[in-house]
């Protein structure tokens, strides 16, 4: 293609070549806009600049220099005149807009010369000089260097000398003199002449603007961002006609939304500044005008900005951010492009666009980034109040909202406070399931260890509990029970504030606002629903999980966590009890006990979910997970030396016992999931029957409840043989006793590597699969899904050794590939086979986006991140 291409010889297209601010300028033209005239120098340009080891291709000064002239005709100006000079502004612009990281250069052009001639066409002297000497301030900074300091140091004693202190009261001799000095500042740096053509000074500044497309600043916020180099390659350059909002009180400067960017109503929000140039409004120096004040002050002026706000959403199709320029009454528009809103305001743009029929249902549901609507969906901090407050620490945002509340360390504690009136933000090094009682009774959940797997994180996103985990700089320390971060010390009971959303921790009681499901935001679900084939269902263990898992749109129950249930204050003790059964009778008595609670349960979980299908989980954590650990149980009995109870010492060194005769080396591979299922036969026997009889009395009342029971951890089809005969067993009983038939699927979690692989053997049994992406994630990789991302994970992203978290997002290569052979073995016995994923992947965008690309049946996400995964699902088919 062309090394150039003018304004009106091109059009939004092309992006990658021409970067977003030359595709705008380019299409603004197109539609007879008032853009000043210009054109682009590409993309292509940049990067065979860098190829060509940082020198401009020959064709390129042609060219440009052909594109000057037709500037001359179009604005009747002459480039390096001393009468009527023609003067440009060079500006960056890649494919993606970059804000501040990269250089501009304004009001080029101007030298001894033509800056008199300057003078004369604007009948300005002192506003000539002072547009030269910010040419030399720029010039000097972006293309030579030059700090800027010594540039506003010179500024200063000028202004002091003349006894002003404001830089718009210098006279053209100060100006003159500024002028001067600045020159040598850059001669003496550069140690040449001050290039005094606009040829050589345009050169100069092209080549400034490539050099800053490699510059740290630009390189630092590509990483971070995830700019590769397949969304944006290279930056292209801009030389547009300068036009100037300073020129007088009859002109001004802005950028303006075409729709409010916060709520989305359709009302132009935006900013001006009367006598400024652009960057003074983008910097912030003087604090601008709201936008509906141009009405009043520049009435004709502001229609014809309110035109151009309509013609462009008409002509993109979505809410424009724009900025224009307004020189002595005379309006341009300087860029456009899609304007970047809050979730909120995206949803409400979606439903008034379709309505207004402007875009399609389709277009309204993809325009939305699904995880934006996350924010919709949880308490968040308000945003006005956040800088009264002091920032602790920073850590792995596990489970979004904002919470407050008083530090507490200690689960019985917390429990203690929460349950009389207080909000208790639960802080502990890592948890376990004996703590998941002060969950309930916590606002919310920080831990200083595990990633967004473990096991706090999980827990407080299915009861939708703000969560951080993962935050290694917090120390805490139980002996005293105080933490400390960046110095400054936490002791129990003072307040804090946590965002589970971004991970932030903050000192004191920061206001937060409710969430609310707008009527906009109903409609775009029920657009999502009739378009989306995945099936959604909820990881949820409680009713009230049930409930509002069905409320958001869930469809069933792709996981019930059964283990969650034994943790009630009111059986948690009972469950102990259990595991430190001595004899098989003593635990069967026990767990008749817990039969009868597991079954209320299953009714209500059942109940609320009527018509759709429950699936349930056997128990899957090791026992000792429900044991306090050794460590702290020796720490206790050593504390309960001294007072001399030897009761309690001789019933906690029994405990002790237990706990270190159930420790492993390894818990995530080792004595879990069936493997106490089969070691410990009667465990598996309660809950299936539970299970059963939940569903009998359900069918008694004539309610539609779809149990299915799954098997976790399973590695081979004898071990699923082996709980089958005893699933087999126990429903045939069922069946005798009540005189009913009974129909409850069985199936199999596949989340170890060799159920995958061994699918057709599982499948002669299994009726259904589900698949574990957390624990298959943590064995495909090797990578302990409690430990990585407070280890190494960070370092592999940020050396680009894996593009994404596993753990988060799936792994389409390994982790897919073993899905992909699971399910085609599975289909291959029974055709119309269910299976789904219920790992966390399930409510993560990109993830669902795969699942529907293989043709799962369907993913089972945390009960508030369904209308996420909805959405998902939908854009996933469109
Ligand atoms: C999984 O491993 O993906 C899963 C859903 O089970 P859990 O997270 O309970 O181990
Ligand atoms: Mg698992």
């Amino acid at each position: 293609s062309k090394p150039v291409y003018a304004f009106e010889e091109a059009d939004s297209k092309n992006r990658m070549l021409l970067g977003g601010k030359g595709a705008g300028l380019s299409e603004m033209t197109r539609l007879k806009l008032p853009v000043p005239p210009g054109f682009t120098i590409t993309t292509e340009v940049c990067n065979k600049y860098y190829d060509n080891n940082k020198k401009l291709p020959k064709d390129v000064m042609p060219a440009v220099m052909k594109n000057i002239a037709k500037m001359e005709k179009k604005t009747g100006k002459k480039w390096n005149s001393t009468k009527n000079p023609l003067l440009v502004s060079v500006r960056s612009g890649a494919a993606i807009s970059m804000p501040g990281m990269m250089d501009t250069i304004l009001n080029l052009g101007l030298n001894e010369k033509t800056v008199e001639g300057f003078a004369e066409q604007t009948k300005n002297p002192r506003f000539s000089w002072d547009s030269y000497r910010r040419f030399i301030q720029l010039f000097g900074k972006v293309v030579f260097g030059v700090n800027d300091e010594k540039f506003e140091h010179v500024l200063d004693s000028a202004k002091s000398k003349q006894g002003v202190s404001d830089d718009s009261k210098l006279n053209v001799e100060s100006l003159k003199t500024i002028v001067t000095e600045y020159k040598k500042i850059c001669e003496e740096h550069t140690k040449r002449k001050f290039p005094d053509t606009p040829n050589e000074q345009l050169v100069l500044s092209i080549e400034a603007v490539f050099k800053s497309w490699m510059g740290e600043r630009a390189i630092v916020y590509r990483e971070k961002n995830n700019i590769t180099k397949d969304i944006a390659n290279g930056t292209a350059v801009n030389v547009v006609t300068m036009v100037f909002g300073n020129m007088g009180d009859d002109s001004a400067t802005g950028v303006v939304f075409t729709r409010n960017g916060h709520n989305g109503k359709k009302e132009m929000e935006g900013e001006y500044l009367i006598n400024a140039q652009g960057e003074d409004v983008v910097a912030g120096v003087r604090t601008g005008l709201s936008i509906e004040l141009l009405k009043k002050d520049m009435p004709k002026s502001h229609k014809e900005l309110s035109n151009a706000c309509a013609k462009l959403e008409k002509h993109f199709r979505e809410p424009q951010d724009i900025e224009f320029t307004i020189e002595q009454g005379k309006f341009y528009l300087l860029q456009t492009r899609t304007a970047k809103m809050s979730a909120a305001a995206l949803v409400k743009t979606s439903v008034d666009m379709v309505k207004e029929k402007l875009i399609s249902k389709e277009r309204a549901l993809t325009r939305i980034p699904a995880q934006q609507l996350e924010a919709l969906l949880h308490r968040t901090m308000d945003e006005s109040e956040i800088k009264n407050y002091k920032l602790l620490a920073k850590g792995i945002p596990a489970s979004p909202g904002a919470a407050s509340g008083i530090v507490v360390f200690d689960v019985k504690k917390a429990i203690e406070l929460g349950d009389t009136g207080n909000k208790v933000i639960l802080v502990r090094k890592e948890t376990k399931p004996e703590d998941v009682p002060a969950f309930f009774s916590s606002e919310g959940i920080l831990t200083s260890l595990g990633g967004k797997s473990s096991h706090a994180a999980i827990v407080s996103r299915g009861m939708g509990k703000p969560c951080i985990v993962g935050c290694p700089e917090l120390k805490i320390n139980y002996d005293n029970n105080t933490c400390t971060a960046n110095g400054i010390t936490i002791k129990e009971r003072e307040t804090i504030t946590i965002d589970g959303s971004a991970g932030t921790v903050y000192i004191g009681d920061i206001p937060t606002v409710e969430p609310k499901v707008t009527k906009d935001f109903e409609q775009i679900l029920e657009w999502a629903q009739k378009t989306k084939t995945l099936g959604i269902r909820a990881n949820a263990d409680t009713p009230e999980g049930a409930i509002l898992a069905r409320k958001f749109g869930g469809q069933g129950i792709g996981l019930c966590r059964t283990e969650r249930m034994f943790n009630g204050s009111d059986r948690i003790n009972l469950f102990v009890e259990m595991i430190m059964a001595e004899n098989i009778e003593e635990r069967s008595k026990i767990l008749t006990k817990l039969g009868q609670l597991q079954k209320s349960d299953f009714i209500e979980i059942l109940k609320a979910m009527e018509g759709y299908e429950v699936t349930i989980r056997l128990l899957d954590p090791p026992l000792h997970e429900f044991l306090p650990n050794p460590e702290e149980l020796v720490e206790k009995i050593q504390k309960l030396e001294s007072s001399g109870d030897t009761n309690e010492i001789n019933k906690t060194k029994i405990i002790l016992k237990r706990a270190r005769e159930l420790a492993e080396i390894n818990p995530m591979m080792g004595h879990r999931g069936v493997r106490v299922g089969i070691t410990y036969p009667e465990i598996y026997e309660m809950q299936i029957k539970a299970v059963f009889e939940a569903l009998v009395e359900l069918t008694k009342k004539k309610v539609k409840a779809h149990p299915q029971i799954m098997i976790p951890q399973i590695s081979s089809i004898a071990e699923l043989n082996h709980i089958k005969k005893i699933y087999d067993r126990i429903k045939k009983d069922t069946e005798t006793k009540h005189k009913m038939k009974l129909k409850i699927n069985f199936g199999t979690m596949i989340e170890v590597v060799r159920a995958a692989l061994t699918a057709n053997e599982l499948a002669t049994t299994a009726e259904f699969f589900s698949f574990g992406t957390n624990d298959l994630t943590q064995g495909t990789f090797s990578f302990s899904r409690e430990d990585v991302e407070g280890k190494f994970l960070p370092e592999y992203m940020e050396k680009e050794l894996l593009e994404r978290n596993p753990f988060q997002s799936i792994d389409v290569n390994g982790v897919g590939s073993l899905i992909k052979i699971g399910l085609a073995a599975g289909r291959k016995l029974r055709s119309n086979m269910e299976v789904g994923i219920c790992g966390e992947h399930g409510g993560d965008p990109s993830s669902i986006k795969f699942c529907h690309g293989a043709g799962l049946t369907y993913v089972s996400a945390s009960p508030h991140r369904i209308p996420i995964a909805i959405v998902a699902a939908a854009q996933a088919a469109i």
